[in-house]
């Protein structure tokens, strides 16, 4: 199948094509919040005509009146003053492990401070910081390549993450590839694994590190509790720091949470660009809450195209002659 109609089909897998325009005006979105009418919003138009590798041409032609054409606009902001981003936990100290219901302690988080990815993957594996690991089947660490330019970073492991060990292999997670696929990224690491999936080619700013913030499935896939969150989160700082990513995409309340610092809901704070530690991030909706609210699909192609534009200006100033 040519690659347009690839990419379409991937968008149709999405429901892309039977979603009504994005409103351009004050919307209700997610967990019931209600985004400004002023939060500026990027025009699938005008990213897929920017980006003739990664996106379908025939895209917005096959959509025109759900993607009108808008003027282009601003550069992605510039980071905001390094006393104002938000800082990890890990750098500010780690919380004392919560003790097990008997009243013995747990053992405390490690120090990953400085792990590489292999000491890093063991001391995820060994952690018994929080009364999550009494009931994982097996910790769930990341995928993707360890260099990728993008990074997702999501909530926790489910039924089916728990079993296989690796991020958003359930319903969710096949929406996500979707999601990725649309934008011409993946999550495979090696080039067989790419050719299998049909990626055109295997480089990393095609690829995709994915990763959680909890590492271990709460019961009942329940939502994340603070302590939890805390007690796991310098693995994903970690992570972050070892993978450089050029754009974050940061799916879900608790993500959003974890890396921005923010009880801000989602619809507030999507349809910008956002930095953590001066990364590039983009806020969107969680796939399993899309595959619940397929209206907002047409929302989440609006931050999957943000991040591209986000991405494709880095890529510009980078290539860029210096004065
Ligand atoms: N939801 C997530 O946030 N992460 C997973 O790995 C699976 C579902």
């Amino acid at each position: 199948m040519p690659l347009d109609d690839r990419r379409l089909a991937l968008l149709k897998a999405m429901g892309v094509p039977f979603w009504q325009p994005p409103p351009r005006t004050r919307v209700t979105d997610t967990d019931t919040d209600t985004g400004p009418a002023s939060a500026p919003q990027e025009s699938p138009a005008r990213a897929a005509a920017a980006l003739p590798d990664a996106l379908p041409a025939a895209f917005p032609a096959a959509f025109p009146a759900a993607f009108p054409a808008v003027p282009p606009a601003a550069a992605p902001e510039a980071p905001p003053p390094a006393a104002s981003r938000p800082t990890p936990s890990a750098s500010r100290g780690v919380l004392p492990p919560a003790d097990a219901p008997d009243g013995s302690p747990r053992a405390a988080p490690p120090d990953v401070a400085g792990l590489d990815w292999p000491a890093l993957r063991e001391a995820v594996a060994g952690c018994r910081a929080c009364g999550l690991c009494e009931k994982r089947r097996q910790t769930v660490f990341g995928v993707g390549h360890a260099r990728a330019h993008w990074m997702v970073v999501g909530e926790a492991p489910g039924e089916q993450e728990d079993l296989r060990g690796e991020p958003f292999v359930g319903p969710a997670g096949r929406l996500l590839d979707q999601m990725l696929a649309a934008l011409g990224l993946t999550r495979a690491e090696t080039a067989a694994e790419g050719a299998a999936e049909g990626a055109l080619a295997l480089t990393p700013d095609r690829q995709v590190y994915i990763a959680n913030t909890l590492k271990c499935r709460p019961p009942g896939n329940r939502n994340p509790e603070p302590a939890e969150l805390a007690r796991c989160e310098p693995f994903l700082v970690r992570q972050i720091e070892l993978v450089q990513p050029r754009v974050i995409l940061a799916m879900g309340r608790f993500a959003v949470q974890a890396l921005l610092r923010t009880d801000e809901p989602i619809g507030r704070l999507r349809g910008r660009v956002h930095r953590y530690q001066g990364v590039p991030l983009i806020v969107t909706y969680h796939p399993a809450y899309l595959l619940r609210n397929l209206l907002d699909k047409a929302k989440a192609w609006d931050d999957l195209c943000l991040a591209m534009d986000t991405m494709e200006a880095l890529q510009r100033d980078a290539a860029a002659p210096t004065a």
